[in-house]
Formats: structure tokens, C-alpha cells, sequence
């Protein structure tokens, strides 16, 4: 199973961490701030360094898009024990999406700041989209309404218009007996 933090370093005293299996960027600042040798900075205190930080939860997934990547980790779980969920993924797994430059390990806030700026982007346009499949107002200036909101104004009214006439013909249809 994946460490959830691997310090390597290598015959040159160099290190590199990742986290979950994902390599922290070159000019990640626990990576530059001791030029990357564990010659500038003792072990302990490397760790100590990279358990203060905090682990970026990523980006929700509105759609696909080739901004993101997606971070699958395999999970380690009982065979023999059924949870009482009835999970029976054959693939046990913990997920993130996340930006292509997430620094992955951040100090302070909810998000890096790449995924922070990605979710705000793509929240904008997952609103707007939803908004687009909302019918317009019966009294939206038509020159400013996307046509599509005017389409599913219409195809109300038109059913508002084939329920009135068909509550009507019955009416009708009482009198005429
Ligand atoms: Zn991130």
C-alpha cells in the first residue's frame, strides 16, 4: 500500500518526498528551501517540517477536464471483513482530483492555490451551464436570453397550453351530458 508521506533520499544526501505516490514539484518550498539536501536541514526536522504542512484535498469533479488528474490511491482493507455498508468495491480506493501544478502539501486555507483558483473557475462554469438548462422568465428581454432557455420557456408553456385545453375539452365534454 501507498505511505501516505515517503522521504527518499539518495546517495547524494539529495531527498524527495511524495505524498500518496505523487512526487512534490522540484521547486516545491520544502524541496528549495534547503536547496533539497538533507545537508542543509536534519531529518527530524525535515519531518517535522512536512507534518506541519497539510495534505490539499484537490478539486470537486463537475466533468472531465485535462486540467486535472486524477490521484487514485489504493486503500488496504480486511478481505475478510464486510463493512456494514455492504461496500464491496473490488477495488478499495481513496480518490483526489487534482490541478497538474498542486502543490500537493500546503501550509494554511482550505486548498493549494491552484486548486483553489481551478475550483473557483470551474464552479463560475458549472453554474452557468446549470443555469442554461433553467427556463428563462416569461418576461427575459429575448435579445439577452440564451436561446436554449428560451426553447424550454416555450416547451413549457406549450404543455401549460395542451394541460388547459385538455382540462377544458372534459369540462366541456361534463356540459355537453
Ligand atoms: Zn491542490
Amino acid at each position: 500500500m501507498l505511505p501516505e508521506f515517503e522521504l527518499m533520499i539518495d546517495d547524494s544526501l539529495g531527498f524527495t518526498i511524495s505524498v500518496y505516490g505523487w512526487l512534490l514539484s522540484e521547486d516545491h518550498e520544502i524541496h528549495t528551501t534547503n536547496l533539497r539536501s538533507v545537508c542543509n536541514i536534519t531529518v527530524s526536522e525535515l519531518l517535522r517540517n512536512i507534518n506541519s504542512l497539510h495534505i490539499c484535498p484537490g478539486v470537486e469533479l463537475f466533468e472531465l477536464s485535462r486540467n486535472i488528474v486524477h490521484h487514485l490511491i489504493p486503500k488496504s482493507i480486511d478481505p475478510l471483513f464486510i463493512d456494514n455498508d455492504g461496500d464491496v468495491n473490488s477495488f478499495p480506493h481513496k480518490e483526489y482530483w487534482r490541478t497538474h501544478s498542486c502543490t500537493v502539501l500546503f501550509e494554511h486555507g482550505e486548498q493549494c492555490s491552484s486548486c483553489y483558483q481551478y475550483s473557483h473557475r470551474s464552479e463560475l462554469i458549472h453554474k452557468a451551464k446549470e443555469k442554461l438548462n433553467e427556463p428563462a422568465h416569461l418576461f427575459s428581454p429575448v435579445s439577452q436570453t440564451a436561446p436554449q432557455r428560451i426553447k424550454l420557456t416555450l416547451q413549457m408553456q406549450w404543455l401549460k397550453c395542451a394541460e388547459l385545453l385538455g382540462r377544458g375539452s372534459h369540462f366541456l365534454h361534463l356540459t355537453h351530458l
